[in-house]
C-alpha cells in the first residue's frame, strides 16, 4: 500500500455536513458523485496530499444507512491507495484478512475499490483504491 488516499466519513445530509467541512477545511469540494451501484452520493475535498469523501446514502438499503443507524455519522472507512488492486486483494486474502468482494468494483472519484471486512481488520473498514488508468 501506497499512502492513505482517504478517508470516508458517513453524512446524513452531503448538504448540510458540505457546508460544515468547507468552514472546517477552509476549501471547497471538487467533486460531488453518485455511486448507483453502492446506492452512495459522494462529496470530495483535497486537504495537501489527502482527500477526505462525504458518504449520504441514497437508498435505505445502503451500506451507509444501515452504519448511521447503528453508530450515527462520523468516520466510516480509511482507504489506502494500491498500484495494483488485484494483487493486493491477493495478498490479503492470502494473509487471512476478509474481502468485502471477489474482484475490484468502480468507485467514486476515477477508482477501483475492494473494501476489507473491519472483524478481521480489528474494527475499522479498509478500502484499498487503485486509479483507473
Ligand atoms: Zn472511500
Amino acid at each position: 500500500m501506497k499512502k492513505i488516499d482517504h478517508i470516508g466519513i458517513a453524512v446524513k445530509s452531503l448538504a448540510k455536513s458540505g457546508e460544515l467541512y468547507e468552514k472546517l477545511l477552509g476549501v471547497k469540494s471538487y467533486k460531488t458523485e453518485v455511486v448507483e451501484s453502492e446506492n452512495v452520493a459522494t462529496m470530495f475535498f483535497g486537504v495537501g496530499d489527502n482527500k477526505i469523501e462525504l458518504l449520504e446514502a441514497t437508498a435505505d438499503n445502503s451500506a451507509i444507512s444501515k452504519f448511521i443507524e447503528k453508530k450515527g455519522e462520523g468516520i466510516h472507512h480509511i482507504a489506502f491507495d494500491v498500484d495494483d488492486i488485484e494483487a493486493e486483494m491477493l495478498r490479503l486474502k492470502n494473509e487471512g484478512f476478509i474481502l468485502l468482494s471477489d474482484s475490484p468494483k468502480p468507485g467514486a472519484d476515477n477508482k477501483l475499490v475492494c473494501f476489507v471486512h473491519p472483524k478481521s481488520t480489528g474494527g475499522v473498514l479498509i478500502e484499498l483504491c487503485q486509479e483507473v488508468r
